[in-house]
């Protein structure tokens, strides 16, 4: 199983006509082409940990980068994470398992086989690997390992360009590199090599076709390899996205807009009570600004303060530390969700939530409306971590984005950490099944869904599935005449397992 992050069927559509993807042309010509539907917030480590546990994100608990616990706001760990993974589900039912840079893995889990964490990993820890032993093997192999590019690639991206792109194709190189090396050398039920490089390339580097274009092709030549290694261990191949992209060439500034509207209030700082002092607000400086087109100049200005200024203006900085949590009505702290007061419920909730979304709906940027969807917290996620998601997600057009950073205007061209981004999540991901098992030149026209892949791998391993997971098996993929699409899917109890096993052990630790 190949990961692609943030691969999307506009842009590899496009290759496979040119005739630059020829490997993933013969792929699809002979096999399963489908769209697969991303999590609602659309971010990286909701979607991969629903492709790899089988459940939507409020029974995962890896909702978004931020999630609300307690009434206070933490930046999501993998210890967050309330299922298990398939790694270690397989690993139970005595399969080996090869994966490589799962973005939601850190830290290792023992399993069998090896593993290297992704993402989430600390910058320069060398816990990256299970088991430890396979460390220098690896590192060797990837002529140095890296989980995740560093942050000076915000500041390379930003200056070379060129330079940048190496940077991450070399990074992709790596996991290729280990993927192969150990598909080759050990025995494997699975191998999951995931590459993210094409996610990070994407965000940045959007308006530059000729780069992704460039990444891609790269891929494909990998993914030849994958396609060799699969027929000679007569495995079938998968290929999925956690999302897809689309052009982000302008941000709506959602806490401005919250702000501007009455729902989000700012802690007093500096400026702003001199500010106030005066008369004026910042937000009002700010609209004078945008209705005089003058925000590229109040950027200037407000970039000219000194840094302590700075800080105390809800500007250019994060709104964690800007929001007054207890006196504001709503508020953003990851880019595509608002949350309510914790306080307001009942039908007080539902006002506000419902004047949210009238208003956000007529939001327009010239005659662009900005908002494409809103979805209620409910439609998205359900489960015991549900509390911790947002009230509202929303879903902007494409050529939009949401930034929760504060801004001298609502509507402005998109920046983080200095770096322009052009790109970013859209809900539709890609899915490819090719093999000896798969359907020939199907496209599948229903959408998948992040969480159907866990299963779906679990069956095609002659597995039954737990009956927690949201996940159906993708049955249609199959071929007619193959066995796994005769077979029954066999569904269990987990918890009843689960049970029965404490129940054993205890009996054992009884000698009984
Ligand atoms: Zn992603």
């Amino acid at each position: 199983m190949v990961g692609w992050d943030g691969a999307t069927w506009t842009l590899l559509d496009r290759y496979m006509a040119e005739g630059r993807m020829p490997n993933l042309k013969r792929v699809i010509q002979n096999g399963v082409k489908g769209t697969l539907m991303s999590t609602f917030p659309t971010v990286t480590l909701a979607a991969w940990t629903s492709i790899f546990t089988g459940v939507n994100p409020g029974k995962h608990g890896m909702i978004d980068f931020r999630v609300r616990m307690d009434g206070k706001f933490e930046i999501i760990q993998s210890n967050f994470r309330k299922v298990e993974s398939l790694w270690k589900i397989l690993t139970r039912n005595g399969k080996n398992v090869i994966v490589i840079n799962d973005p939601v893995s850190y830290p290792p889990e023992a399993i069998n086989g090896i593993m290297t964490t992704g993402m989430l990993t600390p910058h320069n820890s060398s816990n990256f690997i299970y088991p430890p032993s396979m460390r220098e093997e690896v590192e060797k192999v990837a002529d140095g390992y890296v989980c995740e590019p560093s942050f000076d690639f915000f500041e390379t991206a930003s200056k070379d360009r060129t330079g940048a792109y190496s940077t991450l194709e070399e990074f992709a190189d790596k996991h290729a590199r280990v993927a192969l090396h150990l598909a080759k050398k050990f025995e494997w039920d699975i191998l999951a090599p995931i590459f993210t490089s094409t996610d990070r390339l994407q965000h940045f580097y959007w308006n530059e076709p000729e780069y992704i274009r460039r990444h891609y092709v790269f891929l494909d030549g990998y993914l030849g390899e994958f396609m060799e290694i699969a027929a000679k261990n007569d495995a079938d191949l998968l290929i999925a996205s956690d999302h897809g992209f689309g052009a982000a060439n302008k941000a709506l500034y959602i806490n401005t807009w919250l702000a501007n509207n009455g729902y989000q209030r700012a802690k007093k700082g500096v400026l702003r009570s001199t500010l106030s002092k005066s008369g004026l607000t910042i937000y009002r400086m700010a609209e004078i600004a945008a209705k005089l087109h003058l925000s590229d100049l109040a950027y200037k200005t407000f970039r000219m303060l000194p840094q302590s200024v700075k800080q105390a203006l809800p500007l250019e900085s994060k709104e964690s530390v800007q929001t007054d949590y207890d006196s504001s009505k709503a508020y953003s702290i990851t880019y595509q969700g608002i949350y309510i007061n914790d306080k307001l419920s009942g039908e007080e909730y539902e006002r506000v939530r419902n004047s949210l979304m009238e208003q956000l709906y007529t939001l327009k940027d010239g005659n662009i409306k900005l908002v494409e969807r809103i979805y209620k917290k409910e439609e998205v996620v359900w489960g015991p971590c549900e509390k911790m998601a947002p009230d509202l997600v929303i879903q902007p057009v494409d050529g939009y984005c949401l930034s929760t950073h504060m801004n001298p205007v609502e509507v402005d061209r998109f920046t983080d950490r200095g770096a322009v981004l052009t790109g970013n999540h859209r809900p539709d991901g890609i899915f490819v099944a090719y093999g000896p098992d798969m359907a020939e030149g199907l496209v599948i026209d229903n959408l998948m869904h992040t969480w159907d892949v866990a299963p779906t791998v679990m069956h095609i391993l002659g597995l039954a599935v737990p009956n927690y997971m949201d996940g159906k098996v993708l049955r249609q993929i199959f071929k007619t005449s193959s066995d796994l699409h005769k077979q029954e899917v066999i569904s269990y109890n987990a918890e009843t397992q689960r049970i029965k096993k404490r129940l054993d052990s205890m009996r054992t630790k009884l000698g009984k």
